[in-house]
């Protein structure tokens, strides 16, 4: 069985070290499953692998096709909250544990990188910029938090001026800058896990999709022309899980994000647009980021939609957004334009468990997912090698069923939705 082709995107049009992986046509015996071939599942095989494990890993289409392989690449520091709002929901020692596993979450990329040599572009610096005036005095509430209680020294607050000299547009009226955080190329990184886990003894599988497994022990996964039996499974599907997992599929809501990639810029447009090569995001609830490519394109991510389905022109859906922040670029040609879906949970946290009787599961971080999926692999697969401290950070938390389940989840999301982003704009 021929896998699906990669969309086409920027990220697929620059690839580096894309090859294929045979399908699953046998019955196989492992340590562990792995479901998914995006960050979370290569992640966790790639470290249960280094831990002795024997892992299969099967991919219903290909290595990276899901949302690690679409993703804007800027990589957050914290969760999808910031820790202001994370201390009032959870108080500071709480919020600390978040966000210094979100630093471990960082370091484990960089340390991926390094050791595993990924080309995949990965640069330092990110920018918030606040968009309202009702928001204005949050960038330096949140870089002295950062300072004094939870000892990172490397965001700083901007004024308009000194944020208008880094990114011209007039729609920032200050901002945050994070020497620490990053982006990076998402497709590489993921296709470099991939490879780094095939030489790590992984067995990596592509068009081979999971139709269903037993719940049992040994489990057994079966696809449309093979079966494994595994001791465990990791089930690492996220936004494109389905009804495959019922246990857990309410508890976040697939949505769909879309992305643009302009013409090439030039240097020197390229630079009087963004001052370097740092990441962009802004205050809005549906949020526009973007940055520019190694080679001076804009890649700019903005508008969702919360159905089955892409919009059938993409440029078309995302144009107006980058042209309301750069109205400069109106004769800019866009080469690439695509969509993925991510998913979310209600609290905008990242949803990790277990699920009898040898399930492990990661899911629903909230358009934050690069680094936290990347690291909920590598928790898991401490959890099932038997210390589950860092794992229990997050499997602790109660995470709260959409209303309505996976079947009347959408009406009342989409309405929620609707409100805040329309809120954006007011
Ligand atoms: C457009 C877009 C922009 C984003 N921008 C950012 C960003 O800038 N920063 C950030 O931190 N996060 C961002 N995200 C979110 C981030 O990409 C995700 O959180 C992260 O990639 C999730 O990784 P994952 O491995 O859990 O899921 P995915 O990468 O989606 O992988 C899931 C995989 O499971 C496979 N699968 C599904 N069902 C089966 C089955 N039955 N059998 C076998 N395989 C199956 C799918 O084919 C898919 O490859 C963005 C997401 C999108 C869509």
């Amino acid at each position: 069985m021929a896998p699906a082709a990669h969309t086409h995107s920027y990220y697929a049009a620059t690839a580096v070290g894309m090859h294929d992986y045979p399908c699953l046509d046998e019955a196989v015996r492992a340590d562990v499953c792995v479901i998914g071939g995006g960050f979370t599942g290569l992640s966790a095989a790639l470290n249960l692998a280094e831990r002795g494990f024997g892992v299969v890993l099967l991919e219903a289409e290909r290595i990276g096709f899901g949302a690690s392989g679409r993703n804007g690449g800027l990589i957050g520091s914290g969760q999808r909250q910031d820790v202001i709002e994370m201390e009032r929901q959870f108080g500071l020692a709480r919020s600390r544990e978040f966000w210094n596993f979100a630093e471990a979450a960082k370091s484990d990329i960089r340390e991926r990188v390094a050791k595993h040599v990924i080309d995949c572009d990965l640069q330092e610096g990110q920018l918030l910029g606040v968009h309202k005036k009702s928001y204005l005095g949050m960038a330096a509430e949140t870089a002295k938090a950062l300072a004094e209680r939870y000892g990172y020294p490397h965001a700083r607050a901007l004024g308009r001026d000194e944020t208008r000299a880094l990114v011209a547009t007039d729609s920032f009226l200050e901002g945050m800058y994070d020497a620490k955080a990053m982006t990076i190329h998402p497709l590489n990184y993921a296709l470099g896990l991939a490879s780094a886990a095939q030489a790590a003894g992984v067995r990596i599988h592509e068009a081979s999709r999971v139709l269903n497994y037993t719940r049992s022990s040994p489990a057994v996964v079966t696809t449309a022309t093979g079966q494994v039996k595994a001791d465990f499974i990791v089930l690492a599907c996220n936004g494109y899980l389905g009804k495959l997992e019922p246990r857990v599929a309410g508890k976040i809501m697939p949505i769909n994000n879309f992305v643009v990639t302009t013409e090439p810029l030039g240097e020197s447009r390229a630079h009087a647009l963004i001052a370097g090569r740092f990441g962009v995001h802004d205050t809005r609830f549906v949020v526009n980021y973007f940055r520019l490519s190694a080679d001076r394109r804009l890649i700019f991510g903005g508008g969702e939609n919360y159905r089955a389905g892409f919009p059938r022109d993409i440029a078309a859906f995302v144009r107006p957004n980058m042209r309301k922040l750069f109205p400069q670029l109106a004769d800019v040609a866009i080469d690439y334009a695509w969509g993925g879906t991510l998913s979310v949970t209600l609290r905008r946290l990242p949803h990790i468990g277990r699920l009898p009787p040898n399930l492990y599961f990661a899911q629903g971080y909230s358009g934050h997912g690069i680094s936290i999926a990347n690291f909920a692999g590598r928790i898991i697969a401490e959890a099932i090698g038997g210390s589950a401290e860092r794992f229990d950070v997050f499997s602790s938390l109660p995470v709260h069923t959409f209303p309505g389940g996976t079947l009347l989840r959408y009406p009342g999301m989409v309405l929620g939705m609707l409100y805040y982003s329309l809120k954006d704009r007011l």
